[in-house]
C-alpha cells in the first residue's frame, strides 16, 4: 500500500518525541502490521497512526476540505481512505491491539496530546 504523504511529517516527529517523553518504546517501521502504523509496540500491543486531516478527512476539522473541481472523484477517494482506516483499525483491534489515531491538527496542543497518549497507550512494566 502506497503512502499518500511524505514520511516523517512534523506531526509524526512530535508524536514520536511525546512517546519518548512518556517512556513508551516503539518502532516506526511496521510494514508487517495492518496499515503500517506510524509507531507500534508488538509486545505491549499498541499502534499509533498519525493522520493528515486532509487525506483522512478529520471530521469537523477546517483542514478537511474537499476540492471543488472533480468533487465526485475526491469524495470517492476520501471515502476509500476512511474505509481503509476503519478496516485497518478493526484488524488491529481484533488481534488485541490498542489503536490510537492522532490527527495532524492535534499536535498544536502538545500537552493535551501527551495527556491523551498517556491515557490511551497501555503501559506494562
Ligand atoms: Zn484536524
Amino acid at each position: 500500500m502506497q503512502r499518500q504523504r511524505p514520511r516523517d511529517t512534523r506531526a509524526e516527529l512530535v508524536v514520536r518525541s511525546l512517546l519518548h517523553r512518556l517512556g513508551r518504546r516503539f518502532r516506526v517501521v511496521n510494514r508487517d502490521l495492518p496499515g503500517s502504523p506510524d509507531a507500534a509496540n508488538r509486545r505491549h500491543r499498541w499502534a499509533v497512526f498519525v493522520h493528515g486531516c486532509y487525506w483522512h478527512q478529520h471530521p469537523g476539522c477546517p483542514r478537511a476540505t474537499v476540492p471543488r473541481r472533480n468533487r465526485d472523484f475526491w469524495e470517492a477517494k476520501f471515502r476509500a481512505n476512511r474505509e481503509r482506516d476503519e478496516r485497518v483499525e478493526a484488524q488491529l483491534t481484533e488481534t488485541g491491539y490498542a489503536v490510537v489515531t492522532v490527527w495532524e491538527c492535534e499536535v498544536a496542543d502538545e500537552e493535551a496530546l501527551a495527556e491523551r497518549l498517556r491515557h490511551e497507550i497501555p503501559r506494562r512494566l
